[in-house]
């Protein structure tokens, strides 16, 4: 290994060429830096033709739904086709409900709500903290982490099979691992979870970026993602799928937009009709923009057509994998094994490293930027390391000297989107 842990001011970086491009990024301190972020399971570049879009729009933009005026009309029209187009890259059925929120945090936060009375969870412990953490206020189950797909599948049955067969219940499975990249067996943990008479949410947010993704055809009762991690900039996310629970639930903010009608009562106090709409959980000004930057790269996506994207994407980490592999001291980190398909998102030690220290060198002198830590996956990560000890900070790194085991895990992750 070449690379030191001494902290360096003024990085001097190789040229890098796994995605295909460099990055030059003038430095304060003066001078320029090629750098990649190899960091897209944590938020992936906007799309230039986003951008593009986004800036054809901007200076036109009025208030959504309520303007008689042409811009707030344009505008409308503008968040409206944005809910189509979202709905149609995800296959909805017609009958679904697509809701634009703020992430595929705030999706599963709005789904965790809008839970019918006793309705009992089940999720995997590896699981992002997102899609793990919103059901504390229902009855929920964690399951252990499965070591193939297949004992996923039989994991979720057994449990399923000794729940309480009269109430309503929920799975929440990740389509792929924000940690391992890996693929989760959808179609089969959809077709468990209604042979049990329980319904499914499915957290998209590592998935849509990287494969077509068909509500109908995996069979899942809803779906979130991130439109950030989707080649859109930050603050837009989506929840789609089944409207059944989501019209009857109280609106998951209160306010403007989400009620139909308000009226004082006699006996002073306030009767509210809420739409029954996807506007019932989207109170307040929505983020017309964010809408609009998620359809416009769901848009490009499609255009640029999944099979040269997955295909691109198999060739990159063939590479990257290749790569690790030639390193002794790599051990990457797999919970299905090495041939499990998988994203572009690739975690690994290197033994006798503290991943801290090796990630910010690897900024540092060449220029590489990836994420360490434990990936807002605690549980998994501690796993896949062989439990390590507990640590501080929702998504942060241990302490380690230089030169001990490994605490927390290096993350490479990319796409063929740009
Ligand atoms: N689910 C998975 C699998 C993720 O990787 C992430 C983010 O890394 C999230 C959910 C949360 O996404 P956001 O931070 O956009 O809400």
């Amino acid at each position: 290994m070449s690379v030191s842990t001494a902290a360096v001011t003024r990085p001097v970086c190789a040229p890098l060429d796994v995605l295909g491009r460099d990055v030059t990024v003038p430095l304060v301190t003066g001078g320029e830096v090629a750098y990649a972020a190899l960091d897209y399971a944590a938020s992936a570049p906007a799309l230039q033709r986003v951008w593009d879009d986004v800036a054809a729009y901007a200076p036109y933009y009025g208030s959504v739904h309520r303007g008689a005026g042409y811009l707030s009309q344009l505008s409308t029209d503008l968040f409206e086709n944005a809910r189509a187009t979202v709905a149609e890259f995800l296959d909805c059925r017609p009958d679904d409900q697509l809701v634009f929120t703020r992430s595929t945090t705030d999706s599963l936060n709005l789904l965790a709500r809008a839970l019918p009375a006793d309705c009992q969870v089940f999720v995997f412990e590896t699981e992002h903290h997102a899609s793990l953490l919103p059901w504390q206020d229902a009855r929920v189950t964690y399951l252990d982490a499965p070591r193939t797909p297949g004992r996923a599948v039989e994991t979720l049955e057994r449990a399923l099979a000794a729940r309480d067969p009269h109430g309503p219940a929920l799975v929440c499975v990740t389509g792929a691992s924000n940690v391992t990249g890996e693929l989760w067996p959808v179609r089969e943990l959809a077709a468990a979870a209604h042979a049990h008479g329980a319904r499914i949410v499915l957290d998209a947010a590592q998935l849509a970026p990287h494969h077509p993704v068909s509500v109908q055809d995996l069979d899942v009762d809803w779906i979130a993602f991130s439109g950030h991690k989707l080649y859109a900039p930050f603050g837009s996310g989506v929840l789609a799928g089944r409207a059944d629970w989501l019209v009857a639930a109280d609106p998951y903010l209160a306010g403007g937009g989400a009620s139909r009608k308000v009226a004082r009562r006699e006996d002073g106090g306030v009767d509210v009709e809420w739409h029954e709409s996807a506007a019932r959980h989207e109170a307040g000004s929505p983020n017309v923009i964010g809408a609009y930057s998620i359809a416009s790269a769901c848009r490009a996506l499609t255009e640029a057509g999944f099979d040269a994207l997955v295909a691109r994407e198999r060739h990159l980490i063939e590479k990257v994998r290749t790569g690790l592999a030639a390193v002794p001291e790599v051990r990457v980190l797999s919970l299905f094994g090495d041939d499990a398909p998988r994203v572009g998102v690739i975690s690994f030690v290197v033994e006798g490293w503290n991943s801290s220290h090796f990630a910010a060198a690897l900024s540092a002198e060449y220029g590489i930027g990836v994420r360490d830590g434990l990936f807002c996956a605690h549980p998994l990560v501690r796993t896949l390391l062989g439990g390590a000890p507990e640590t501080q900070g929702e998504c942060g790194a241990p302490e380690a000297a230089p030169g001990e085991k490994s605490l927390n895990a290096i993350r490479v992750s990319f796409g063929a989107g740009t």
